[in-house]
């Protein structure tokens, strides 16, 4: 018989005293690079990336930092992932009435998007990558399916090879949604660079960060125009001051020109953020290759637990994520909590919540009474929402136990979690 320790959670000694650090880019913020990029646009007295008394420019060097990176022709930075999203889908031609295809697990950020888009989202199921069934992508579209956005969710990428297959025997549009993958690689190309754009954020819990921040990617010369004028009050700056973003500033080679001016909103990114990016951006594959060996290590070492373990479709390329599954909702619910006692930052995935359970999503509820997608007089939808929508997305995610992972990790802490996942794994398994 073995002796087991007793647990933190019945009052036991905790495998950790105090968690390890969990965070990522946000660890960098205080070094040189990030200080440094910071003060000279404080110098420059030039936070505006238009004009300026000293414009330095430096927005437009991460975008053609990005550009690079991604290996794409155009690269967007704006203000936040969700911007990014939106003006991605203006970009896309998204319009009034069409619908969206969403996967059931994502950030309300997506389905959010896409209702401020004017249009319809729909929800179709995750399979075990918690990525975007390509099956259920598929049952779900209908005469008014516009656009899907496949989220690649917690640094692991989605099925891409089979969902673009899909959507382009079906001549769907696609706008990956990379806010929660930025630097992740899918068979050797960066995630965001599939589709038809990309949507990143530089949100504080992301891979890097600003703060707030975001960008799109796209090889499309309109898809780029349409979104870079729509943040920027429909062309503002990109259109009316033609000499400050012209095309071949852009990277364009062909003749190619803006379009009519229409109304649009401000999402431009601050030269404050650019310079910002432009640090973080240097330091991406350092951190997503850090926590990728950390999460094979623990995978590897924990990888005769009877439990299922998320599906990750090119592991070579993942950005570092422990995720299993579970028997049941009660066995996830207690391991995570008997984790969290000792000490270990875990839990069901988004609490085991499909996003349309936000009651915003159920009752459709928006800021407007009129002229939103679900009342609209001209474009009305019949879609409703309701829980039991995605059985299979909903019971994935009820059996679900994630461990945060950080790119500062020691191999201490990467020891720590592999005991503690044993250590409860003797109780509850
Ligand atoms: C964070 C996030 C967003 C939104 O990014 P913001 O920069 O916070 O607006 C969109 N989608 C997903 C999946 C996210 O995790």
């Amino acid at each position: 018989m073995t002796i087991r320790e007793q647990l933190a959670l019945h009052g036991g000694t905790p495998v950790r005293a105090r968690p390890y650090d969990s965070e990522r880019g946000v660890n960098y913020l205080n070094e040189a690079e990030e200080m440094n990029a910071v003060t000279e646009v404080m110098q420059s007295r030039s936070p505006f990336r238009y004009y300026g008394p000293d414009l330095k420019r430096r927005t437009e060097a991460f975008e053609n930092r990005f550009k690079e990176m991604l290996g794409v022709r155009y690269a967007l930075g704006i203000s936040s992932g969700t911007a990014a999203l939106q003006a991605g889908l203006v970009g896309l031609g998204v319009e009034d009435g069409d619908e969206v295809i969403i996967p059931a697990v994502t950030f309300i950020a997506t389905p959010g998007a896409v209702v401020m888009a004017r249009a319809v989202p729909v929800f179709a199921e995750v399979d075990d990558t918690l990525g975007l069934s390509p099956e259920s992508f598929e049952a779900n579209i209908t005469e008014k399916t516009k656009a899907v956005i496949p989220v690649h969710l917690s640094n692991v990428a989605c099925d891409m090879d089979r969902i673009m297959a899909v959507a382009r025997k079906h001549g769907i549009k696609v706008l990956e949604d990379a806010a929660q993958a930025i630097g992740v690689m899918y068979k050797g190309r960066q995630v965001g660079t599939f589709g038809d754009a990309g949507a990143f954020s530089l949100q504080l819990s992301k891979n890097i960060t600003t703060g707030e921040g975001g960008v799109l990617a796209t090889n499309d010369w309109s898809v780029f125009d349409r979104a870079a004028r729509f943040q920027d009050q429909g062309g503002q700056f990109t259109t009316a001051h033609g000499d400050v973003r012209d095309a071949s500033q852009v990277g364009a080679t062909e003749d190619l020109v803006s379009g009519e001016p229409f109304y649009g909103t401000n999402m431009r990114m601050t030269e404050i953020s650019g310079a910002l990016a432009y640090a973080q951006l240097g330091r991406l594959e350092e951190i997503v290759s850090a926590m990728r060996s950390r999460a094979q290590s623990i995978r590897q070492r924990l990888s005769d637990l009877p439990v299922d373990w998320r599906r990750i479709p090119d592991p070579a390329g993942e950005g570092g994520n422990v995720t299993m599954f579970f028997q049941d909702a009660e066995i996830a619910t207690k391991f995570a909590e008997a984790l969290r006692a000792e000490g270990i930052p875990a839990g069901r995935v988004y609490g085991g919540r499909p996003v349309y359970q936000n009651p915003a999503v159920l009752e459709r509820r928006t800021a407007w009474t009129k002229g939103c997608p679900f009342n609209c007089a001209e474009h009305p939808t019949d879609r409703t929402y309701h829980l039991g929508m995605c059985p299979r997305s909903e019971d994935l995610l009820a059996r679900s136990l994630t461990i945060q992972l950080g790119a500062l990790m020691t191999d201490q802490d990467t020891e720590d979690v592999v005991r503690a996942v044993r250590k409860v794994a003797e109780h509850l398994l």
